[in-house]
């Protein structure tokens, strides 16, 4: 995580990097750019290259510079939403009959999109334990698997993939290793840096921050992906519209500050939890007895925001607990500065019961925001009660 000489911190590129002074106005804010077409100056003379808003406007361009800079790769482009992002990488770097190893506890929509869409293409898949690098290895196909798709921590069960181990099996099978990085944020986990080709993110969640726009990035160290990304984006037309990414400019200038007094509070909620009568465990990667502890501690700056535990009574006694919480508020997705609490197997989970997804029935999980934290735990100390 330390900075090469003469590179700015990241707190500093995510207030300024591609966000430099409007050249006419000095705004100090990029303008949200909201139009379709631009004028020429004669016949292809276009005026600091935009032509049409599907294939590039400043607003959007703010943004996929700032978040290719956060990343620190070479370029970064945004989407519609992570789901966007997704299905334009994999229709960049599959073709039918390639093969891709994905998470066995991945994000619910993107086993939904390997599992019901991409396989009608032809693109074949494994859902694998990510934290077993010899059960990685084994269902590697080499020749075929086009991409190892990594999640870490993942999402509910908050398990550890070791990035730098992965992207080596990855790499030495002709592989690309993509990263979704949606649950540590840039500020937490640097994937680029680890050894991976691409990052994921859905900036719906951290990198927005405040529950208030859909949205999706991919950022890349080889140009020539970059390229090759670019041209899938405008192709396919997935974009994000200028005032959803101005709205993720605006909110990805303080994701440092953020993400520390997530992790403060995060921490504290573990501590409280580990000690209460009514659950069972408490999943956190900052936990010594963490399984993927020290593979976090090597990779991530902090442990980050997202905390899950089983209830001692069961499914009955969990899905009671969210309805109680009054901080907390009952809803799906997370990232957002306000707390939330959910039950995965009924809410975000519930399409993977019956899958190698389903998750146990005793699970709550929280997205803990960054209100007072005495709130926080008198909340849950009284819907535990
Ligand atoms: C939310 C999420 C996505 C999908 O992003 P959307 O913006 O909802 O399309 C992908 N991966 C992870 C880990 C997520 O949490």
């Amino acid at each position: 995580m330390t900075e090469g000489p003469g590179k700015e911190g990241f707190e500093t590129l995510a207030i300024h990097a591609g966000q430099e002074a409007d050249p006419r106005t000095g705004a100090v804010v990029p303008p949200i750019y909201a139009v379709s077409t631009y004028k020429q100056d004669g016949v292809g003379g276009l005026r600091s290259g935009y032509e049409y808003s599907r294939t590039g406007n400043p607003t959007r361009a703010a943004l996929e510079e700032c978040l290719a800079a956060l990343e620190d790769g070479v370029r970064g482009l945004a989407f519609a939403s992570g789901m966007a992002a997704e299905d334009t990488l994999l229709r960049t770097i599959c073709k039918p009959g390639d093969h891709v190893l994905i998470p066995n506890d991945a994000y619910g929509g993107t086993y939904r999109l390997f599992s019901k869409v991409l396989a009608r293409w032809g693109v074949e898949w494994d859902a694998v334990p990510l934290g077993d690098v010899e059960a990685v290895r084994a269902a590697v196909r080499p020749g075929q698997t086009r991409a190892i798709w990594v999640e870490t921590p993942t999402n509910p069960l908050l398990g550890i993939a070791d990035i730098a181990v992965l992207a080596s099996v990855a790499h030495s099978a002709g592989a690309l290793l993509v990263v979704d990085n949606t649950f540590a944020s840039p500020y937490l986990q640097q994937p680029l840096a680890l050894g991976a080709d691409v990052v994921v993110h859905s900036t719906t969640k951290y990198v927005g921050g405040h529950s208030d726009v859909v949205g999706g990035a991919l950022v890349v160290r080889d140009a020539e992906l970059g390229q090759e990304l670019a041209y899938h984006q405008n192709a396919l037309g997935a974009v994000a519209g200028p005032f959803d990414a101005w709205l993720t400019l605006r909110g990805v200038k303080t994701l440092a500050v953020r993400m520390d007094r997530h992790c403060d509070n995060a921490e504290r909620v573990v501590e409280m939890l580990l000690d209460h009568p009514r659950v069972s465990s408490v999943l956190y990667p900052g936990i010594s007895t963490h399984p993927g502890h020290e593979v976090a501690a090597k990779q991530m700056r902090r442990f980050g925001g997202m905390v899950s535990f089983r209830v001692a009574d069961g499914e009955d006694a969990a899905v009671e607990i969210c309805g109680r919480t009054r901080v907390f508020t009952l809803g799906e997705s997370l990232g957002g500065v306000e707390s939330l609490i959910e039950h995965p197997g009924r809410m975000t989970h519930a399409s993977a019961a019956g899958s190698p997804l389903e998750c146990p029935s005793d699970l709550v999980r929280l997205s803990v925001g960054i209100e007072s934290v005495e709130d926080l735990l008198a909340d849950l100390r009284q819907a535990l009660a």
